[in-house]
């Protein structure tokens, strides 16, 4: 029988890139979260986020938000000196949590992918105002009543449907995906 694989064998799996280091060349050198962007903002750096993986601690790097507050911005898979993919890594992490439901509940995150998914799934678009309420009750007031006001302001100008727009051809898009992600549900 094959051997079960590790969290970080896992991850690694996820990672859809031919390109970039094994996460296991970590050097730790702390570049990935000196440059990062958003680090004030994460439970743990980059940094301690691969070293984690790599040390197969899935349950504190599941529970860590740093996935999730990643921006994509990629700066630090430009500047890692290993040449790992830290981004990749970032985007691995977040569908190992999706795909086994191990995300933590107050995670904004989680709930707007999945139902950006299922938007993109049902449709073949992307819909504003299916989207918004995923995160638009955690703003204050102020931001609220900015939010509703912009697109409301939009709709009108044509800028946003008032319906949500689906692609013609639909099953044949779902075709295409099913090879790509887990449809659940969704087919
Ligand atoms: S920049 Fe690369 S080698 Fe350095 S700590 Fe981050 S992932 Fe590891
Ligand atoms: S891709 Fe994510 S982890 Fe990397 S620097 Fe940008 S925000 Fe930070």
């Amino acid at each position: 029988m094959a051997d079960k694989l590790t969290f970080s064998q896992e991850i690694s799996n996820l990672m859809y890139e031919g390109h970039g280091s094994p996460l296991k060349n970590c050097i730790q050198c702390g570049t990935c979260s000196g440059t990062c962007p958003a680090v004030e903002f994460m439970d743990q750096t980059p940094r301690r986020l691969i070293g984690m993986i790599n040390a197969d601690l899935k349950d504190d790097v599941l529970n860590a938000n740093t996935s999730w507050v990643c921006a994509s911005c990629y700066h630090c898979t430009v500047r890692c000196p290993a040449k790992i993919d830290i981004a990749g890594a970032m985007y691995a992490t977040k569908r190992y949590s999706m795909w086994n439901k191990t995300y933590s509940d107050d995670l904004v995150g989680p709930v707007f992918s999945e139902t950006f998914m299922k938007t993109i799934v049902r449709s073949g678009r992307s819909y504003e105002p299916i989207l918004a309420p995923t995160y638009i009750f955690g703003f204050g007031a102020k931001e609220f009543y900015q939010e509703v006001l912009g697109a409301t302001k939009m709709m009108l100008k044509g800028r946003i449907p008032v319906l949500p727009p689906r692609i013609k051809r639909i099953k044949n898009f779902r075709n295409m995906i099913r090879h790509i992600i887990p449809m659940g549900d969704e087919e």
